[in-house]
């Protein structure tokens, strides 16, 4: 998509600090990290969230989520907690799907 930022950011228009790569996936840091660890993993495809992932594309979700398991493994995090936030009345500001990693630090539930 056009005037996506992550889009650009999948095609390297935008540098990132990427720390995972395949064929459908780039995880990269958050610009304004809320853990030690603070990675983004989305993919290169434009999904605007996950409120549109349905039967036709829900291994996009699951290559999601074992990217970002390999890099909680790889970065031997103790734990982690991995959120989407779907619409912006949910917190999300940047309307293509991805999936934050946030490790390194003790958490609190339920979230604000
Ligand atoms: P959302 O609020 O949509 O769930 O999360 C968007 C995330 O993207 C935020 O945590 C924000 O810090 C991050 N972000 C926004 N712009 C950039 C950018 O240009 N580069 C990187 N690496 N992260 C960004
Ligand atoms: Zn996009």
């Amino acid at each position: 998509m056009d005037d996506c930022l992550f889009c650009k950011i999948a095609t390297k228009q935008i540098p990132s600090a990427i720390v995972y790569e395949d064929d459908g996936i780039l995880a990269f840091n958050d610009i304004a990290p809320q853990a030690p660890t603070h990675v983004l993993i989305i993919p290169k495809t434009h999904i605007e969230s996950t409120s549109e992932i349905d039967q036709s594309n829900k291994g996009i979700a699951a290559d999601i989520i074992a990217a970002a398991s390999k890099i909680a493994r790889d970065l031997n995090l103790e734990g982690h907690r991995l959120v989407f936030n779907s619409g912006e009345i949910a917190g999300q500001s940047v309307f293509h799907l991805h999936c934050h990693l946030l490790g390194g630090r003790a958490m609190k539930w339920p979230p604000g």
